[in-house]
């Protein structure tokens, strides 16, 4: 089968993966306690540090994203923790939280909403005794298309609940949209590779501050497999505790150098407000945006549509593109378009240009 060099598939995740990192997926395995993975590695910690703005660790995981929460859960929390949710990712959050038999307390802005930094602070005030180990927040809501501002709630969160970590999920973010873990004082910071990374799925990334370490040493049972003290031993030796991905570890470190140094992150960023700009102004006919068009996603939007959702699905499927569904109780009401990755703006455009055909 031809790889596709042009983009036709605009989920939110997994998306579009460019030939030559297919290409890079395809080279001769090495074992990951050889010198060449050493260096492999050690290019790619350097590079997730600039990616992540962060000084502190940063490791690779081979897991989804979903594996991640809960290894930053199982690290970072004790007893007690609050989800700030606002659609069915940030939910998730909550439900892997419960599964662990955690104490878990919900802040909710509600689907299409973003979390109102304000509520947290009042939240917070409300329950000082409640001692929460870490406040969870999802950068950008995949479900509904909603970017929170974590400089702003990860603020909030440190001056109202004292020495709570922070946990991120920059799952459908990292790479589309700017995240500055230090700056913003972000504990954990996870992603899957698979949305605006733009690399097939099966690993993910992830920033750990000193302070979430020193909390895992506390925590006598962290498990095994997601042990963030054993990925800082290995990491501070070029390595991963146990045998990861090898292929994705070559296709991260080509993506990297290239979204770095050959687009550079600026330009990239600009690209995905520029795909939202082109994606809001070329379906505001037939479609009203499913959520706060004041924290719109740079990433992805949820559209309503005055047509049948399959309606439009499926004649766009006919033409050759794939649009991504609505999720969860926005199913039947919204269908979402993933502008993320490396999707190139022609690709976009020339995809709304058809999905304009189809709904005159
Ligand atoms: N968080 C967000 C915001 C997501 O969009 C997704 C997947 O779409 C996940 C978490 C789960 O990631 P994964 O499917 O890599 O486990």
């Amino acid at each position: 089968m031809a790889m596709a060099d042009t983009c036709k598939y605009f989920v939110p995740g997994p998306t579009w993966v460019r030939p030559e990192i297919l290409q890079q997926m395809a080279r001769p395995v090495i074992g990951h306690r050889s010198s060449e993975f050493r260096e492999l590695f050690h290019g790619i910690s350097a590079d997730l540090k600039t990616l992540f703005a962060t000084t502190q660790s940063t490791f690779v995981f081979t897991a989804s994203g979903t594996g991640v929460m809960q290894a930053a859960l199982e690290n970072c929390v004790a007893r007690r923790v609050l989800v700030t949710t606002c659609g069915a990712f940030s939910e998730r959050w909550y439900a892997i939280a419960e599964s662990l038999g955690y104490e878990v307390d919900r802040l909710d802005a509600g689907w299409g909403k973003a979390v109102d930094p304000d509520m947290l602070a009042e939240h917070l005030a409300r329950h000082h005794r409640a001692h929460y180990d870490a406040v969870t927040i999802t950068h950008n809501e995949t479900s509904t298309g909603v970017t929170n501002d974590v400089a702003a709630l990860a603020e909030v969160a440190r001056q109202e609940a004292g020495d709570a970590l922070i946990l991120v999920d920059a799952v459908s973010s990292l790479g589309g949209i700017p995240v500055e873990v230090d700056r913003w004082g972000v504990d954990v910071c996870l992603a899957s590779v698979q949305k605006a990374i733009g690399l097939p799925p099966g690993i993910s990334v992830a920033s750990v501050s000193d302070a979430a370490l020193t909390r895992a040493a506390k925590h006598p049972y962290r498990g095994t497999y997601f042990d963030f003290l054993a990925y800082k031993k290995q990491a501070d030796d070029d390595s991963v505790p146990s045998t990861p991905s090898i292929p994705h570890f070559y296709a991260l470190a080509a993506q990297l150098e290239y979204m770095l140094r050959g687009e550079g992150l600026e330009t990239r960023f600009e690209r995905h407000r520029r795909m939202r700009e082109v994606t809001h102004a070329r379906t505001s006919r037939f479609a009203r945006l499913a959520s706060d068009p004041a924290h719109a996603s740079a990433t992805v939007t949820a559209l309503a549509p005055v047509m049948p959702v399959e309606t439009i699905r499926s004649e766009m499927k006919k033409r050759g593109f794939t649009l991504g569904g609505g999720y969860g109780q926005w199913k039947d009401s919204t269908f979402r378009i993933g502008h993320m990755g490396d999707m190139p703006l022609a690709d976009l455009e020339s995809m709304l240009a058809a999905l304009a055909e189809v709904t005159r």
